[in-house]
């Protein structure tokens, strides 16, 4: 990660743009740039040594026009206030490019939770939770998993929350286990959205998705589920895959189950047999059908943006591609998928989960994907429409789609007093 790029200021350039091809305003620009209200806390939590330790977090709600906050948390010693603002704005369009209810928001505490017990982990989650708590609510703003929280972390939240209100609030957070007013589909959701919207653009641009090579950065929650569902579902071979440790390439397919049991055993997916080990930057320049990032932000900058060879990039992380990294993958023709429509499954996901736990009644496995395929494929055409119709790149297309309907709707509320 050579240029220090700040996903903050990548986000305003985003929307500026946006603003500019669609006539507004700049008053109104100016709101949709800056996140309506900003929470630090730092708070302290006995660790098993016995000694006290204080840590830091956020909670960046950055807008509502179109619904309650909504958005993940990260538990991750990158974690700093600008990367929860531009977190929290990504949140804005992606709701807005798939069209459901919410506005963005993020939260994030600096930690380092693999180098933490089970423990620790649990009194420092609830501890932010409580911290978060006066912000946060069922009709309000609405967490949910992010880089290194899942189902076990949402838990401890909702039990939080809960237990401060005096009753139980499942819809206070989504991405919760199943057990406990979790959605059937929650945990894949992310990456089968990813693989929607990466069927949909194979399809407008002749690719046959049976035996393209694929290559895979970041094996979390989004980057294996990610695997799985393209190999499984589209018959794609996966070449290439890496984590925080490292990461493989293979001449013939990576079969998702014995990579996923050898990352389970071990940590992680270095040394998997019968594979060559391979550099992270080294993976995402292979020649490949498709690439998916699916890790952190800033992994293609413009550095290495000349020296990816893939014809499409799917978007699985949040702001994987830096703005000036963008510019050279779209002079050389490669089809960007971006993060705030590639990735969107995730929150689609969490939108049904909150409206069961709001009404009191739960959908089938079926019913959740199904629902998921039209929106994910509807967004994906409407933003393919917007590039066709502006001869823009796909990402640009996304803001115009979102920045238009969140700006419609702050023009419809009007401004307080
Ligand atoms: N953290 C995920 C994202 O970045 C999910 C957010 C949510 O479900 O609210 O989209």
């Amino acid at each position: 990660m050579a240029d220090k790029v700040n996903p903050y200021e990548e986000m305003k350039k985003m929307v500026d743009k946006a603003g500019k091809t669609l006539g507004l305003e700049p008053g109104l620009v100016e709101v949709m740039k800056s996140p309506k209200r900003e929470l630090s806390v730092n708070f302290p939590v006995k660790m098993d040594d016995g000694k006290v330790r204080v840590f830091t977090g956020y909670r960046v709600q950055h807008n509502e026009a179109r619904g309650p906050f909504k958005g993940g948390i990260r538990f991750h010693p990158q974690v700093d206030i600008d990367e929860v603002r531009a977190l929290a704005s990504w949140m804005t369009w992606k709701t807005a490019v798939v069209d459901i209810p919410y506005g963005g928001a993020k939260g994030g505490v600096v930690a380092d939770p693999k180098q933490m017990s089970v423990g620790e982990i649990e009194r420092m989650t609830r501890r932010y939770a409580s911290e978060i708590g006066i912000i946060i609510g069922p009709m309000k703003d609405i967490p949910a998993p992010d880089v290194n929280t899942s189902g076990r972390e949402m838990a401890w939240i909702m039990d939080t929350y809960s237990m401060q209100q005096g009753f139980s609030c499942p819809g206070v957070i989504t991405g919760k286990p199943r057990e406990i007013g979790g959605s059937l589909g929650r945990p894949e959701a992310t990456s089968r959205g990813l693989v929607f919207t990466v069927r949909e653009a194979a399809k407008k641009i002749g690719m046959n998705l049976k035996g393209a090579t694929v290559a895979i950065q970041g094996y979390g929650n989004v980057g294996a589920f990610a695997h799985k569902l393209i190999e499984r579902d589209f018959g794609a071979s996966v070449i290439a895959v890496s984590d925080s440790q490292g990461g493989i390439v293979s001449e013939k397919p990576l079969k998702y189950e014995e990579v996923w049991a050898h990352k389970k055993k071990t940590g992680s997916v270095k040394g998997f047999p019968g594979t060559k080990q391979i550099a992270n930057e080294e993976l995402l320049e292979l020649k490949v059908d498709v690439l998916l990032p699916c890790a952190l932000e800033n992994v293609i900058t413009k550095e290495n943006a000349g020296g990816i060879k893939a014809k499409m990039l799917g978007e699985g992380a949040n702001g994987p591609t830096t703005f000036e990294a963008d510019a050279i993958l779209a002079k050389n023709g490669v089809l960007v998928l971006p993060d705030i429509l590639a990735n969107a499954g995730g929150v689609t996901v969490s939108y049904f989960e909150w409206v069961q736990n709001n009404y009191n009644f739960y959908w089938t496995e079926t019913e959740v994907n199904t629902k998921l395929d039209q929106i994910i494929t509807r967004a994906f055409h409407e933003v393919w429409d917007m590039h066709e119709k502006y001869k823009c790149n796909m990402r640009d297309a996304a803001y115009l789609v979102a920045v238009k309907r969140v700006a419609d709707a702050t023009k419809l509320r009007g401004f307080y007093p």
